[in-house]
């Protein structure tokens, strides 16, 4: 039971690796000793970089308090627009550039790639419009007394990002941060840096960008990651990543009293009911979780199937898992790329064996070797069945190609085993009972829930975790407040002081 062989690798265009930073790039702030970030479809390298050390940091912090307290950046709003919006043209018109090297650095299909960079285009043009509507309010509270509250940016803040959607989910904090007058300091994961540099020097080279507003550091989360948190510069770290870092960051933070955005990890429920359109909700079950092989915070990785369908539906797709094409993420071919590292993949592996252990295989599930294979890291992905509630398959966020099936008789069943995790990110439902999608749709608690479709992100409506899913929330208008503070102007008439 292994998926289809994808094509070989006849017509792969040859690779130079790259080094970054280049001549030119100024805005990072990387002196130091050498990293490489490789292809994990074939191994090889992709980008020679250099980590940067505590001096680098401070370096970047420094620039970026400097520009937030000199610049024109926190009072123009129409400057902050007209720059973004010219990045985001940059975005579109380097499209196959950034789409190939984000497939070559992490894996992900080329039609993955291309929604990505489309996607963190047009999420830039949304906030470049919002830049210029920062709205605070005002208020009369007496007949000499009027109340004005603004939004301020909140002043420098670091953005550190995972390596899964390391375009969107750069883009989903950095442009809203920026939109809101702030400086930044972006720390990319070790694993996707270079896609991060390249669409971050298409913003460096905005001319109208003041100097030390974007500045970037490099190297592992525990040193530079560590270095960026605790430095005094540094006003607010949002952070995407799992949940244990996230706590870990919140820690450090506290120590300095900085706020914090965090986005984390999720294990999101994804409710079939025998009412529902049973073709879609297919699809639906092997788009919410296979979608970037699994490595996706919202993926839909707990199937909750209701009884009278249950057999009939697993069966259905672990037919369709079984044909996926897993392959060269540039292979047009590939439904499925690699999972994004070695160590990725040694821990999928093991809830695999684990599974094979507690429950029923009912997909995939192998490491995929043979030409095209070997030199990656590839699982065929798995669906199991029949696992103990309390098994780790069910309850750990796996961020892999491993899907969950848990069988339900009531409604009632269905909304407590959908929350019946420490999580709360997103979840899916499938019904055509109108009232029960209000009702389950109410109950399930995270959030994001999809109805009837799974995966639909909007650059306007909010989006962010319930319980260990996080704390604040990303896109929309509350995207851009995260990053304010809100001041009270007070105007009493009153010449009376109590
Ligand atoms: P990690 O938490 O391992 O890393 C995230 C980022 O934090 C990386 O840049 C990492 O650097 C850095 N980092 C690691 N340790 C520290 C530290 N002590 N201090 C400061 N920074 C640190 O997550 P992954 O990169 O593995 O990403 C996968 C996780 O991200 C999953 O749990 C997933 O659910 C979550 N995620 C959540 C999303 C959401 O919207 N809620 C969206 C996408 C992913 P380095 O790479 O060098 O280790």
């Amino acid at each position: 039971m292994t998926a289809t062989t994808a094509s070989t690798r006849e017509g792969r265009r040859p690779w130079t690796a790259l080094r970054l930073p280049s001549p030119g790039q100024g805005f990072v702030h990387a002196g130091g000793d050498a990293f490489e970030s490789t292809d994990p479809a074939t191994g090889e390298v992709v980008a020679t970089l250099a980590s940067s050390s505590a001096a680098d940091v401070d370096a970047a912090v420094s620039a970026a308090v400097a520009a937030f307290e000199t610049s024109a950046w926190a009072s123009s709003g129409e400057l902050r627009a007209r720059v973004l919006y010219s990045y985001a043209q940059a975005l579109r018109t380097n499209e196959d550039r950034l789409a190939e090297l984000l497939t070559r650095e992490q894996g992900k299909t080329l039609h993955e790639s291309y929604i990505e960079v489309r996607g963190s285009a047009r999420m830039t043009e949304y906030y470049a419009g919002l830049a210029r509507a920062v709205y605070g309010r005002s208020t009369v509270l007496g007949p000499d007394v009027t109340a004005v509250v603004l939004r301020e940016p909140v002043g420098v803040v670091a953005v550190i990002t995972p390596w899964n959607w390391p375009l969107t989910l750069l883009v989903r904090s950095l442009v809203p941060a920026l939109a809101a007058g702030n400086a930044t300091v972006v720390k990319p994961a070790s694993i996707t840096p270079a896609i991060t540099v390249e669409a971050l020097a298409l913003l460096a080279a905005q001319p109208d960008l003041p100097e030390g507003i974007l500045s970037c550091v490099l190297g592992s989360g525990g040193v530079v990651g560590e270095a960026l948190v605790g430095h005094d510069g540094v006003d607010m770290i949002a952070f995407t990543g799992e949940t244990e870092t996230g706590i870990r960051v919140m820690k450090r933070a506290a120590e300095g009293l900085r706020k914090v955005a965090l986005e984390l990890g999720g294990k999101a429920p994804n409710v079939v009911f025998a009412d529902a359109n049973l073709d879609k909700a297919l699809a639906g079950a092997e788009n919410a979780i296979f979608t970037t092989c699994g490595q996706i915070c919202t993926a839909g990785s707990r199937l909750l199937v209701e009884e009278g369908i249950y057999d009939a539906f697993v069966e259905r797709l672990a037919a369709v898992t079984n044909g996926l094409r897993v392959g060269d993420g540039l292979d047009p071919a590939s439904q499925l790329g690699p999972v994004a590292s070695a160590s990725q993949q040694e821990k999928v592996l093991e809830y695999i064996n684990r599974g094979k252990i507690e429950g029923t295989l009912v997909a995939g599930g192998s490491v995929l070797e043979g030409e095209g294979y070997d030199e990656g890291h590839f699982v065929s992905p798995a669906i199991f069945a029949d696992l103990p509630p309390d098994s780790s398959l069910i309850k750990d966020e796996i961020f892999g190609p491993v899907l969950t099936v848990q069988r339900f008789a009531s409604e009632e069943e269905a909304v407590a085993l959908a929350n019946d995790s420490e999580y709360g990110l997103a979840a899916g439902l499938w019904t055509q009972n109108l009232d029960r999608t209000w009702r389950v749709g109410r109950a399930i608690r995270a959030g994001t829930i999809w109805i009837n479709t799974y995966h639909h992100f909007y650059d306007e409506a909010e989006v962010g975790g319930f319980k260990r899913s996080g704390i604040g929330r990303q896109q929309g208008v509350e995207g851009i407040n995260e990053f304010t503070e809100t001041k009270h102007l007070n105007f009493d008439g009153k010449a009376t002081l109590w």
